[in-house]
């Protein structure tokens, strides 16, 4: 098989925007969505033998995408590759199922240590990409083997092998993870389930919700100078909440969230973080980083002189 006769599920210029939770950037060159490990090895094989790069997206929920849009190959993983069971203390997800309905198959089969995912709207294969945690759980600690693709087959790898970090592993682009086994505790359905009840609550509480938005914007600082502040709370002394650029604002009630207003566009996002970095930076010293990840060419204009 030859680039120029890509699988019958492959789509051209398709507007990936829908597929985020922010709604900005342009299409994907290619697009096609995978049900199955062997479609998904299929795509991999026709993108290596034509030099055609691969991005994956999950939920689309921490993720930016060029305005000009993507070239190569875009994939999403649904059908088997999305599906949840449970067998015994294990559950076994495929890389595309979300993780609140993760922490919900998991509550009613009485199994504790995911209740986290509740909150977290993206799937298990963006999870374990970015390592996600919330209210003191995180990935890490529950998931026990990961099953990579890649255009060379695919190899299940321990977490120790996936150099996890805060908010971050060592996943290269191009390997996707297709399916992963958590390894959970026991516990009373009522218990978890009420868990997941006060998580929902403090969630409520805490963050703008029906907004459109990609969760965090910057990582937390380790600087000292931060003084132990998170990213949102130095934007906040720096005067970001409600701060705009188009049709992009840092949320009034949570500066670390940038919501899109209307229609944003990716550069007004790019603009709104820049001036809120550079806002932190002035008035702290502090440079943010950002945790949002990106598809296609988006370009943080403090990145040019690196
Ligand atoms: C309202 C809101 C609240 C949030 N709260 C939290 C929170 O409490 N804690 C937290 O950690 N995060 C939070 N997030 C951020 C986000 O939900 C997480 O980062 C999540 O893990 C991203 O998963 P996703 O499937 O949406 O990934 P995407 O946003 O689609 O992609 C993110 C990155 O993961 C890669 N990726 C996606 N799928 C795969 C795969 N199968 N294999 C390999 N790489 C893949 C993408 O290529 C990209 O680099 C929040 C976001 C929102 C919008």
């Amino acid at each position: 098989m030859s680039a120029a006769t890509p699988p019958l599920s492959v789509q051209r210029d398709f507007p990936l925007a829908r597929l985020t939770t922010v709604r900005t950037g342009g299409a994907g060159e290619y697009f096609a969505r995978a049900g199955s490990q062997a479609e998904l090895m299929e795509l991999l094989a026709w993108a290596s033998a034509g030099d055609v790069q691969v991005g994956v997206v999950g939920s689309g929920s921490n993720l930016l995408i060029a305005d000009e849009g993507v070239r190569g190959l875009v994939v999403k993983l649904d059908r088997a590759l999305a599906s949840i069971s449970v067998e015994g203390r294990r559950i076994l997800a495929g890389g595309g199922a979300r993780l609140p309905a993760v922490a919900a198959g998991a509550a009613r089969a009485g199994l504790s240590g995911i209740e986290f995912g509740v909150n977290i709207p993206g799937t298990v294969g963006g999870a374990v990409r970015m390592n996600a945690n919330a209210y003191g759980g995180e990935l890490e600690r529950v998931l026990e083997w990961v099953e990579v693709a890649t255009s060379a087959g695919v190899d299940r790898r321990a977490p120790r092998e996936l150099g996890f970090g805060y908010r971050r592993s060592g996943l290269l682009a191009g390997e996707i993870v297709a399916r992963a086994s958590l390894l959970l505790g026991e516990a009373e359905v009522e218990t978890i389930k009420r868990t997941l009840a006060e998580m929902r609550r403090r969630r409520h509480e805490a963050q703008p919700q029906g907004i459109r938005t990609f969760g965090s914007t910057f990582r937390n600082p380790e600087d000292p100078r931060a003084g132990g502040r998170s990213a949102g709370l130095l934007l906040a002394e720096a005067g970001c909440n409600g701060l705009a650029v188009g049709g992009a604002r840092f949320a009034p009630k949570h500066a670390n969230f940038i919501e899109n207003t209307g229609s944003a566009s990716t550069a007004d996002v790019v603009a709104v973080m820049a001036e809120g970095r550079r806002r932190v930076l002035e008035r702290f010293g502090v440079e943010l980083e950002p945790e949002v990840q990106t598809l296609g060419a988006v370009r943080f204009p403090w990145w040019a002189s690196r």
